[in-house]
């Protein structure tokens, strides 16, 4: 039996294609322009494939109560086009197969506890850190949405001293995204994130803000796991210091095993950049097995 799998981000999906062991038999790529477009693209991939059923982990905001008439919609995203579309009608409709929804972060998160190298773990927190900032939280096998689904790039930060650099967020002055994230990163060095060499400043004080995102995930989620993806995470460096700061913004206050062994309790993603593909291939699964 085969499954389909679609990581819809802003600049591209990823479609694939998977078996019951969880291979990932095929992938593709396209670029993200309008729904029609893109989505019809999407669906003459997969109509190549007998696929049983779809995990697709889309951005969002997503509406992910059952109970609304608008289950499935993208609600308010920046990208118009994308505004109150109901992408996952869209695909049932398109594929006449049963197709589970999540968020790209929560997908991720359990594509990471699927399939990564953390399986045993109960539960387990993706932070991804790139364009954006976005939060998965899996909890029992089950990704977290509760009422609408965890925006934990959003999370208020204290600045450090002196920081008065304007947050890259239109709706807050002192959210982890608009401070951190990769368009924070070239806001405040006036280069493109590739370039700035990793000696400079801005890494300590970005830092410094995830670190202390990360103990509120701590205190407020207590996970089993946290796992840093995205591209600012790319930059292996940011590891220790994170993981240090994490401790020293939860000062003493907890004591636990995993707290103790801060290099395997913080970790980089252990399907690299297929965490979010994987995690929608777990979708599918399940879709499956939906009566
Ligand atoms: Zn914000």
């Amino acid at each position: 039996m085969l499954y389909g799998a679609i990581e819809a981000g802003g600049t591209k999906f990823i479609l694939g294609i998977g078996d019951v062991h969880g291979n990932l038999l095929e992938r593709q790529s396209i670029s993200t322009r309008g729904p029609n477009e893109t989505m019809k693209e999407a669906a003459d991939f997969f109509s190549d494939f007998p696929i049983a059923s779809l995990g697709l982990g889309c951005f969002g905001p997503l509406e992910l109560d059952e109970t609304s008439p608008r289950y499935g919609f993208i609600t308010t995203t920046p990208k118009k086009q994308w505004v109150s579309f109901d992408i996952l009608g869209t695909l049932k409709r398109q594929l006449k197969i049963p197709v589970v929804i999540s968020t790209d972060v929560g997908a991720a998160a359990l594509g990471e506890i699927t399939y990564g190298a953390f399986s045993s773990q109960q539960t387990l927190l993706y932070l991804t850190i790139g364009t954006g900032i976005g939060g998965g939280y899996v909890i029992n096998g089950r990704i977290h949405n509760g009422m609408l689904h965890p925006e934990i790039g959003h999370i208020q930060i204290n600045r450090q001293p002196g920081d008065l650099h304007p947050a890259n967020c239109r709706y807050h002055d002192n959210c982890l995204e608009g401070l951190a994230a990769g368009p924070a990163i070239e806001s405040r060095t006036g280069l493109p994130g590739v370039q700035v060499h990793d000696d400079h400043p801005v890494f300590p004080l970005i830092s410094d803000y995830i670190a202390q995102a990360l103990a509120t995930c701590i205190l407020v989620l207590s996970p089993t796991k946290i796992v840093l993806g995205g591209g600012v995470m790319e930059r292996a460096f940011l590891f220790p210091i994170i993981r240090k700061k994490t401790l020293a913004h939860l000062n003493g206050y907890l004591e636990t095993e995993a707290l103790q062994h801060m290099d395997t309790y913080i970790i980089p993603p252990s399907l690299g950049k297929h965490s979010g593909i994987m995690g929608c291939l777990a979708l599918a699964q399940r879709a499956a097995k939906m009566p």
